[in-house]
């Protein structure tokens, strides 16, 4: 992987110059909170953003999205109009980048899904470094730093961003930005070491993710899940704020008086009290207890028996918006039988 460096001060002509690779979406605030939207102005982006109320899968998974129209005796025709559209997603997190890595597993594995991967295909991302808030356990979850997934990835380092080069797209990149970037010195990789340490010695929260599989297992019928049910209110916000949650549901528009409709899809979530609910009137996850546990279990461990690794990227969406203050490192370290969740 090749290694260069960029002057902060040309950071508005290397964006101007990113520009031809495709639309430019970056971070912006919006009543005191941070949305990955369009930059009008390269000004609006606030590249010190704690983290964005949605995650990213809604460029490539929008939360309703047309997959085909039919006709009675025409067959189908896929709606194609936006899958596209060529963007730049500029200051994407090293956990936001993890967490793409995540669906594209799912999405480019048993059953590839076409309408992800031309979306996928069709953006640069351009991933920037963070400082860890309070609800930040990325380091927990092997997700603080990200070794692929990106085009180009920049790491603060003073007066330079130190930028990691992960694509031949990224090389494109830089090439066509001309003499802007510059080769590391031994003091630039100096500081950058400097700046890692002080930031993986800068969080918060600690989780144990070893074992974490057979803890759950043994934990199955755990008191904790019923009480967390007692909780819940079933809003789902948890699984619409994670990056890695994808359970989509489908259904058909029909047009009235006609053969002709649309078929949709629209993101769901196993904490909806219909999610498992099936023809003749079964429902495989009545209770809100049993609900909570199959969302922890399938994060920390049914993907890890399918992928190696648990989906959950420690981003701490889920944690900050849960009106009843459900909270996965809590959760965790009680199912460990931790008492302080903070790192010491
Ligand atoms: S489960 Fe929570 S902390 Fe983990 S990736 Fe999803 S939103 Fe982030
Ligand atoms: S956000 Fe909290 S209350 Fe809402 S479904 Fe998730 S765990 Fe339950």
């Amino acid at each position: 992987m090749k290694v260069l460096k960029l002057p902060k001060q040309k950071l508005d002509f290397f964006v101007s110059v990113v520009q031809q690779f495709g639309e430019v979406h970056g971070p912006v605030e919006q009543d005191g909170k941070y949305v990955f939207k369009a930059l009008g102005r390269w000004s609006d982006v606030r590249l010190n953003y704690i983290r964005t109320i949605l995650p990213l899968k809604k460029y490539f998974l929008p939360p309703r999205e047309p997959l085909f129209r039919y006709t009675g005796q025409g067959g189908y025709a896929p709606c194609v109009e936006e899958l596209e559209k060529r963007i730049v997603l500029f200051g994407v997190h090293a956990c936001d980048v993890f967490a793409l890595n995540v669906l594209d597993r799912v999405f480019s594995g048993k059953y590839p899904d076409p309408y992800y991967q031309t979306r996928r295909r069709n953006t640069v991302i351009i991933g920037t470094d963070c400082t860890p808030d309070e609800h930040c356990f990325c380091r927990s979850m092997r997700a603080d730093f990200v070794g692929d997934g990106f085009d180009l990835f920049f790491h603060d380092i003073g007066e330079y961003y130190q930028t990691l080069v992960g694509t031949a797209l990224g090389d494109d990149i830089v090439l066509a930005t001309g003499p802007l970037f510059e080769q590391v010195t031994q003091e630039d990789v100096d500081e950058y070491k400097r700046r890692s340490f002080r930031k993986r010695h800068s969080y918060r929260l600690d989780i144990e993710i070893r074992d974490l599989p057979e803890i759950f297992e043994m934990e199955y019928h755990s008191d904790i899940w019923e009480e967390l049910g007692s909780r819940c209110l079933s809003c789902g916000s948890c699984s619409m704020v994670c990056p890695t949650c994808y359970c989509y549901d489908v259904v058909d528009e029909a047009e009235p008086g006609s053969a002709k409709g649309r078929r949709i899809r629209n993101w769901d979530s196993c904490l909806f009290a219909m999610h498992a609910l099936v023809a003749g009137g079964e429902n495989f996850r009545k209770s809100r207890g049993s609900r909570v546990k199959f969302r922890f279990y399938h994060k920390q461990r049914g993907f890890v028996a399918e992928y190696g690794r648990p989906s959950c990227v420690g981003c701490g969406r889920c944690i900050s918006v849960c009106p009843v203050k459900i909270d996965m490192v809590e959760v965790i370290n009680r199912l460990r039988g931790v008492r302080h969740a903070s790192c010491g």
